[in-house]
């Protein structure tokens, strides 16, 4: 089976009741519509070109079309909504995949807000340190207005590894020593985008 490429759609007959140019005979004059479209895997992307040519039932003569003009024809040889299906289920995939991306980060944002908001002892911050250095660190202990954090011991240098340092082998591995924050610092690092996420274990 091909892939993609282009197909020609199946002819279609269309009467109009013009009168033939060459034999005169009424209502003889039917249309033939054709339409090439881009394909993948058979499903029409969209429609690419027409052809349409006049053709006499009573003198079996071809017709120039540009010579047969009635309301009928002009109507009746647009692209089918259908030979747009594949571009149509394109946008629609790239709306709810891009809508889906939006409603992730709302909600993660949202979620860290919260959580930052009422800290705990135990919430795991993403943190990105640098353009190519991404870590973890771990609330410690609250006193007071100072939020202790712990340093994570491992680094990646992929946003992509953090999934895998917050679930892998290494995840309880953090540096004793500890760094105080106020809640006022952890806000200005998550609208900077130097906190990525806060997660906090759910009972
Ligand atoms: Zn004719």
């Amino acid at each position: 089976m091909i892939v993609y490429g282009t197909n020609w759609s199946n002819k279609k007959i269309i009467p109009t009741r013009e009168i033939c140019p060459i034999c005169g005979v009424m209502h003889s004059v039917s249309l033939i519509y054709q339409y090439e479209y881009a394909h993948i895997y058979g499903i029409s992307l969209f429609p690419i070109k027409k052809d349409i040519r006049g053709y006499c039932q009573a003198c079996e003569e071809g017709i120039n079309y540009q010579s047969i003009k009635t309301n009928t024809t002009q109507h009746s040889v647009r692209y089918p909504i259908l030979s747009f299906v594949g571009l149509i289920l394109i946008v629609l995939a790239i709306t709810v995949f891009a809508s889906y991306i939006y409603i992730d980060k709302k909600q993660t944002r949202e979620l860290s807000i919260q959580c930052i908001n009422t800290p705990e002892v135990g919430d795991i911050y993403e943190v990105k340190f640098s353009e190519k250095e991404y870590g973890l660190m771990r609330i410690s202990d609250i006193k007071g207005d100072s939020i202790l954090m712990q340093l994570g011991e491992y680094v990646t240098d992929r946003i992509t590894g953090l999934k895998e340092l917050k679930n892998g082998e290494y995840k309880d591995r953090f540096y004793d020593e500890t760094f105080s924050y106020t809640k006022d610092e952890l806000f200005s690092n998550l609208e900077q985008e130097v906190i990525i996420r806060v997660n906090r274990k759910t009972q």
